[in-house]
Parts: C-alpha cells; sequence; structure tokens
C-alpha cells in the first residue's frame, strides 16, 4: 500500500497543468504521495509531514489559524489497483509524482510504476525529489525525469540533511534529472552558484523559481530574478498554478 495524501475524503490524485519547470504548461496526472524526510519553513504541501505533536517550525505558525496537521486524517492508504483506477479517470499520458518525497516510498512505487507502464508504455514518468535519496536502478529505469528542488539555508532544514553528496551526485550525472532552486531572495544565487559548481552541474539544466504562494509576490520576485537567469542563462520558472488558481490544492 502506498501513502496518499487525502484531500477532502479522497486521495490527491488530480489532473492538472505541470506548474513549474522544464515541462510547465504540459497538462499532466498528479500522484502526491505523502510523508516527508526534510521540513521546510516555508513549504506549501506541510499537510504531508507537518504532523501534530512534531517540534519543526513553519512560517505559518504566525498564523492564528494555522494548526499542525493530524497524520491520521490526512493520508489514505491505497492499492496499486485503486492508484491506477484514480489515473485511468483521465486522459493524458504524462504521470507526476509528487509530495512530500515521493522516493520515501519508492519500494513500494516499482511494483505501480511496473504495472502502469505495462498497461500503457506511452506513460511519461516525472519525479518531484528534494534530492535527497538515490533512486534504485529498477526506478531510474521506469522514470523518464526527475525535477530535483535542492534546497537553500531559507528553507531551515539542516545542511547536512538537505545537501546529501551522494544523491546529487548521481542526480547531477543522471541525464533525465534537471534541477530546480526555490529562490527567496538575490543573496541566494550564491549558495545555488556553490552546488551547481561543486556539483558540475550544467547551467542549462538548472531552473530558478520565485519562493511564493501568492501571485503578487511572485511577480516581484519575477523582476530580480528574470535578470539573474539572464545573466547566468539559468532558465526561469513560474508557478503557473499558484498564478491561476492561487494556492489551492488538487487543482
Ligand atoms: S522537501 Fe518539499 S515537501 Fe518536503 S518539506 Fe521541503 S518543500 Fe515540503
Amino acid at each position: 500500500m502506498l501513502q496518499i495524501a487525502l484531500l477532502n475524503g479522497k486521495p490527491e490524485i488530480f489532473y492538472s497543468l505541470q506548474g513549474e519547470g522544464k515541462n510547465i504548461g504540459k497538462p499532466s496526472i498528479f500522484i502526491r504521495l505523502s510523508l516527508c524526510n526534510l521540513y521546510c519553513f516555508w513549504c506549501d504541501t506541510d499537510y504531508t509531514w507537518n504532523w501534530e505533536h512534531t517540534s519543526y517550525s513553519h512560517q505559518n505558525d504566525k498564523e492564528p489559524s494555522y494548526q499542525k496537521f493530524k497524520k491520521s486524517e490526512s493520508i489514505i492508504q491505497l492499492n496499486n489497483e485503486q492508484i491506477i483506477a484514480e489515473v485511468q479517470k483521465y486522459n493524458c499520458n504524462r504521470l507526476i509524482f509528487t509530495g512530500g518525497e515521493p522516493l520515501i516510498q519508492q519500494k513500494k512505487l516499482l511494483p505501480l510504476l511496473n504495472q502502469l507502464k505495462k498497461q500503457n508504455p506511452q506513460y511519461y514518468i516525472e519525479f518531484e525529489t528534494n534530492g535527497t535519496i538515490i533512486p534504485e536502478p529498477e526506478l531510474e529505469a521506469l522514470a523518464d525525469q526527475f525535477n530535483v528542488s535542492l534546497k537553500l539555508a531559507h528553507s531551515k532544514v539542516l545542511l547536512q540533511e538537505r545537501l546529501k553528496t551522494q544523491a546529487i551526485d548521481f542526480f547531477a550525472q543522471n541525464a533525465k534529472s534537471n534541477f530546480k532552486f526555490v529562490v527567496d531572495s538575490p543573496k541566494d544565487l550564491d549558495e545555488i552558484l556553490e552546488i551547481i559548481q561543486k556539483y558540475a552541474i550544467f547551467h542549462d539544466k538548472v531552473y530558478l523559481m520565485p519562493q511564493g504562494t501568492k501571485s503578487h509576490i511572485l511577480q516581484e520576485k519575477q523582476q530580480w530574478l528574470i535578470e539573474i537567469c539572464k545573466q547566468y542563462q539559468f532558465n526561469y520558472t513560474d508557478r503557473l498554478h499558484i498564478l491561476i488558481y492561487g494556492n489551492k490544492r488538487g487543482v
């Protein structure tokens, strides 16, 4: 059984547009897995990990209405047949496994991916990952793309937890990988340059994305971030789903 995020009593498996990165704008089916091994301060999918009685701080803690999530009410366990039935509701060949951190459940994902590809070899499978877990060879072979979002200091995750040398080396040398950095301020550039130099990541595989869950904040950061992208020949990526739908789940 896989642990899937639960939204209004249903698994968070939905059809929308890829909102970020290399395939922005492409119609895709999203499968949102629960659980994460990090605890980013600004995480916008904190319902996958920020459980009651844990000590993680989150930027929403200052909101009077914000509460940590009840784990038992935030996860639904589905078997492969149930997940495939959800996926097959939609006429689309692009699948995005996201989270949380989907590779936490990679052992259980492997039979699902095998079944999906057997049923429809045309499925194009993307993973959104924080780049801390090395995919098993069998899973790597079934995946078509890894969107690797390494976390910077502003995530407030400890360095040794967010940047794992062996995992970054793996993704840097993997032709299916691209790298997406969430950028909060121009000061983040030095950290990004240091990482991509250390791991020999090509600039044209790097996507810089403004941090924020409100359109006006994204647009403010867009102004200086686009200039950084032009200067260093990085790709700029918006957060299309935020611009279209706002900070909503399941769209
Ligand atoms: S790695 Fe992703 S899902 Fe996990 S806490 Fe950070 S932003 Fe959230």
